[in-house]
């Protein structure tokens, strides 16, 4: 590629909402662009990576045995009543209505249409197991959209399902899976780990997630110094021994409030509290037990306030800030996506457990255990978790469990009979009778992994890309091509024979002055500097600088071609 003919667009500042450095890389190299909260255009230098992420995906999925299809990103309403899951999963669906005021939504994931393509598809056992796959872009309108693609709104997936006669079918895919995995963030040169996660809401057996480890990562991990344990904070809390903290009943019934009302009568209260909230936080704060009901448009600024005593009448609408102020905590908490009005939440912020909290079931009649909390419960509750965990015996007896922050870059889930139960997916087995399929689902944030890669691998001049992700491998630079046509012509040559040998190589002939062209490319991140000069020339050398290394030095072309080969 010529960079002359390239569009190149580089930055010197960026908002100061950019508050991460993937964030803020990404706006100064000109990757992405915002267009609103949660979308981004990728320009020709970023689609160069996220391409070059998606080709590494594809090959492992392949070489893991999945097949590749494209399924719509909009998705009728029928298929996700038949799952159930239409009322149940919360504001992050996008809905939307044809002309024919038909009812959509554009897809956060696609459990549903993939079983009702594998119902009509699949009809024997004989076709199974099969491991379908896309990357295909998902929506999901987030509360709160942020750090760029790192949480976007649009962003694009690898999302795939398999089916199975039997657990053991599904576990050996499953497996399969987890390698596979494995090995794409292996190859993109990312520092993860797999750590163990809640099935939680959904069921199901089996669940993993794979963590880039960094300190600007949302999520939080426990992982012990004397053994492989590792497991997200939700699974470690679940498992990690109780005596730091009191159970979450007894916790509910020493909630002594100013009134002497029992936890009954504030369950009771909250039932028929006519704000009609999808979510209503008990705080005991500095004048007492203050009840905050969130609406069910999950806005934190819409966070309703009140003393219990005087509920309903007295309702104050309260910013985050006075909230903070009245109660002395942040209303961090914005609650599990889709459950039901009547579930009261207790968080008490004197004792180490920020929340906890009774309920009475899901609508669908499953228990709600912890997982599946939306974003910002994570973030509020991590660091009061911490303090249980940290230190704390590893559940396998062997060592002491230590936390590190993480972003979740894939997910691979055992999902069961779930959606094939739902949507009556069946095919017959040898005696030929119908049998209800079992499922995996298998995830990996396409784009969140170029922003996750940059929080890893960056320093004061810009981003340090592994190879298999860099915009191009190699960067020729010409010195003065106007004033010397023979270095513009050396360069010339050196940029066809790289190509020749299948390097990937950018020719940066823009003519820009050494120091911004340097600088330009220190930015983008591209691993192997080649620079192309008159006084180069004369002594039949190039200026070679690896993107990792102070110093630059010099090398003739055979040595580059075999420092790359
Ligand atoms: P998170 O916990 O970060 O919200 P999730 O558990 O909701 O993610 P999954 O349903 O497991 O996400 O989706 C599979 C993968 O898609 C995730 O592991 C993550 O890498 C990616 N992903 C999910 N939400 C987003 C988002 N808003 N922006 C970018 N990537 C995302
Ligand atoms: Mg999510
Ligand atoms: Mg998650
Ligand atoms: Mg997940």
């Amino acid at each position: 590629m010529r960079l002359s003919q390239f569009h190149l667009a580089t930055v010197k500042e960026v908002p100061a909402d950019a508050e991460i450095a993937s964030h803020r890389l990404m706006l100064r190299t000109g990757m992405i662009r915002k267009l609103a909260a949660g979308l981004y255009t990728w320009s020709p230098l970023g689609l160069r990576v996220l391409r070059k992420v998606e080709a590494v995906v594809r090959e492992e999925m392949d070489r893991a045995g999945a097949v590749e299809l494209l399924m719509p990103t909009i998705q009728p309403k029928e298929l996700w009543e038949e799952s159930g899951r239409w009322g149940k999963f919360g504001p992050q669906l996008l809905k939307v209505k044809d002309r024919k005021e038909q009812e959509f939504c554009y897809a956060p994931t696609a459990e549903e249409v993939i079983t009702d393509y594998a119902r009509n598809e699949l009809k024997s056992y004989k076709q199974l197991p099969v491991n379908f796959y896309q990357i295909q872009t998902k929506f999901r309108d987030e509360i709160r959209p942020r750090f760029g693609v790192m949480r976007a709104r649009e962003f694009l997936m690898k999302d795939s399902y398999s089916f199975h006669l039997t657990q053991e079918s599904l576990q050996q895919t499953y497996d399969a899976m987890y390698q596979a995995y494995s090995r794409i963030f292996t190859r993109l040169g990312l520092t993860f780990r797999a750590v163990q996660a809640d099935t939680g809401a959904i069921g199901g057996n089996a669940s993993h997630e794979f963590q880039v480890l960094a300190d600007s990562g949302e999520d939080a991990i426990a992982f012990s110094d004397a053994s492989e344990y590792a497991a997200n904070i939700e699974k470690a809390e679940a498992l990690a021994p109780t005596t730091a903290r009191p159970a979450a009943t007894a916790e509910l019934r020493r909630v002594d409030t100013p009134t002497q009302k029992t936890i009954d009568d504030v369950v009771a209260f909250l039932k028929v509290s006519p704000q009609q909230c999808v979510k209503t936080i008990l705080v005991r704060g500095t004048e007492g037990l203050v009840a905050l009901c969130v609406r069910g448009d999950h806005e934190v600024n819409e966070v309703k306030a009140g003393k219990l005593e005087g509920m309903p009448g007295e309702s104050v609408l309260a910013t985050e800030e006075e909230i903070l102020a009245l109660t002395g905590t942040r209303p961090g908490f914005i609650g599990p996506v889709g459950l039901p009005a009547e579930i009261p939440v207790i968080v008490d912020r004197d004792a180490a457990v920020l929340a906890d909290f009774v309920c009475g079931g899901n609508q669908d009649g499953t228990h709600y255990t912890g997982a599946n909390w939306d974003r910002d419960a994570r973030v509020t509750r991590v660091e009061d978790i911490r303090k249980v965990v940290e230190g704390d015996a590893s559940p396998d007896g062997k060592g002491t469990l230590h936390m590190a922050r993480g972003i979740e870059v894939g997910h691979v889930f055992q999902l069961g009979k779930k959606y094939a139960e739902a949507l009556k997916a069946t095919v017959l087995d040898e005696n030929g009778k119908a049998q209800v399929m079992m499922m995996g689902c298998y995830g990996v944030g396409v784009s969140r992994i170029v922003a996750a890669a940059i929080e890893q691998r960056h320093d004061e001049a810009g981003i340090i890309w592994p190879e298999p992700m860099a915009p191009w491998r190699v960067v020729v630079c010409v010195i003065n091509p106007k004033n010397a046509p023979e270095v513009a012509e050396a360069a010339e040559s050196l940029y066809q024979q790289l190509a020749a040998r299948g390097i990937d190589t950018a020719l940066d002939d823009r003519g820009l002055r050494p120091g911004a062209m340097f600088a330009d490319m220190e930015l983008i991140g591209i691993p192997h500097r080649v620079v192309v000069s008159e006084r180069g020339l004369a002594a039949g050398t190039l200026e070679y600088r690896a993107r990792n290394e102070a110093e630059a030095r010099a090398v003739t072309p055979d040595e580059l071609f075999s420092l790359l080969s």
